[in-house]
């Protein structure tokens, strides 16, 4: 292997931003390694994978799969790993450059923080890692001197705006959101629909979770908080607007009133390519922006009277603590549920504020507190759910 090669090591390989790394990895052998991939459940996937990609190391979560992933792979010499544990031990082998953290919800939160222990870098799908334990997550980036570099579509797009701004402090941020697939519906609609409508997001595809939380604007909830930590902002520079178009992935304002926007056509790789190649660019054959196909890009506010789960991420940001945590828990609880149609829509958003107005909030949380409020937030929430 040539020096010049960025290992890569992909926490959650198999989902939608996992497959697409592996795609950008493919295009580009002189530059990147898979050097760990990692799956939960999908044994079947992992093993295709590291049949394909030749691996250091594969972690499967589901403890019961290990034999079947290590009799699959029995000719290479690929090792593999099991269970939630082995996630966090092999996130501090130093084998690798950069983590890219793709596995879903609060699970991603310890090998992420491991990493930035033992010095790696970051490239950050997992946005509900700093929603949870933002501030200790990126003391610990700092702490070790390494970047987190976001890969969350609109956080790259800020990201890429500040390049070059270091001197130049952020008025705010104008975070785009697309809408979802509801925009503009009301909750009388909203009260009815079920799980394969809301899986269908008009401009992008993605896992389940954040699918759903698009439809609810959870998403962008998660992301204003994302934001704070990434970019060290107050709460009130924190905007979002509704741009359903998702050609402008988001914006920053400067101090002279100045705005840069960062654009292009809805499609993940770009993100994922740009982090793993930070601070390159790489050159790419996806298709191209061509303004002209889009006769306008509109703008508007978020209806936060019907999509209220915003309101909720708003408080959370606001008061800080332990709130997120509390609130991103319940969230993860709540969305579960109604993909197995055992809430539906509206319920999602109840469940979430009793969570939120029953655990006791602590101001400034240790990460063992974090750890606690995510446990208490999701047994009060599957309560009331009666899951
Ligand atoms: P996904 O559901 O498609 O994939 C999730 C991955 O995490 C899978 O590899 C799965 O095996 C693994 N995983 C799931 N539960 C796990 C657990 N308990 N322990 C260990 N591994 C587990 O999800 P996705 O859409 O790829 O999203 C991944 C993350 O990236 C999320 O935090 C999401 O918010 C963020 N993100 C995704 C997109 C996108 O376009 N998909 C865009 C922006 C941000
Ligand atoms: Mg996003």
């Amino acid at each position: 292997m040539s020096n010049h090669q960025r290992r890569i090591a992909i926490f959650g390989s198999t989902g939608s931003i996992g497959t697409q790394a592996l795609e950008v990895i493919a295009s580009h052998p002189d530059k990147f390694t898979a050097e760990i991939l990692t799956a939960h459940g999908n044994e079947e996937l992992l093993i295709e994978q590291a049949q394909k990609y030749n691996p250091n190391i594969v972690v499967i979560g589901e403890e019961k799969k290990y034999l079947k992933v290590k009799e699959a792979l029995a000719n290479t010499d690929i090792k593999v790993f099991a269970g939630e544990k082995a996630l966090e031990e092999v996130a501090g082998m130093d084998c690798y450059d950069l983590m890219l953290a793709a596995i879903v919800g609060y699970a991603g939160l310890r090998p992420t923080l491991k990493a930035l222990e033992i010095g790696k870098a970051v490239g950050l799908a997992n946005k509900e890692t700093l929603v949870v334990a933002g501030d200790i997550v990126m003391r610990k980036a700092v702490e070790n001197r390494v970047p987190v570099i976001p890969v969350d579509s609109e956080h790259s797009a800020i990201f890429q705006c500040l390049v070059g701004e270091t001197r130049n402090p952020i008025e705010k941020v104008i975070l785009t959101a697309s809408g979802g697939p509801f925009l503009g519906r009301k909750p009388n609609y909203l009260v009815n629909v079920k799980r394969e409508h809301a899986l269908q997001h008009p401009n992008w595809s993605m896992g389940a979770k954040i699918t759903i939380d698009s439809a609810t604007l959870m998403n962008k909830g998660l992301e204003m908080i994302e934001a704070k930590w990434l970019f060290n902002l107050q709460p009130d520079q924190i905007q979002v607007v509704i741009h359903p178009q998702s050609i402008i992935h988001s914006m920053v304002q400067f101090e002279d009133g100045s705005v840069k926007a960062q654009m292009g056509l809805p499609d993940m790789k770009l993100p994922i390519q740009y982090a793993m190649g930070f601070p390159q660019r790489i050159k790419s054959n996806f298709p191209r922006l061509d303004l002209k196909k889009f006769n306008t890009l509109s703008f508007e506010e978020p209806d936060l009277r019907t999509f209220r789960n915003l309101v909720l991420a708003m408080e959370a940001l606001n008061k800080g603590g332990n709130l997120p945590a509390i609130m991103n828990a319940a969230n993860e609880v709540a969305v579960y549920a109604f993909l197995r149609n055992r809430v539906n829509f509206l319920d999602m958003t109840d469940v979430i504020e009793k969570t939120m107005n029953k655990i006791s909030f602590i101001e400034q949380p240790t990460l063992e507190e974090y750890y606690q409020s995510d446990g208490e937030a999701r047994t009060f929430a599957a309560d009331i759910i009666k899951l």
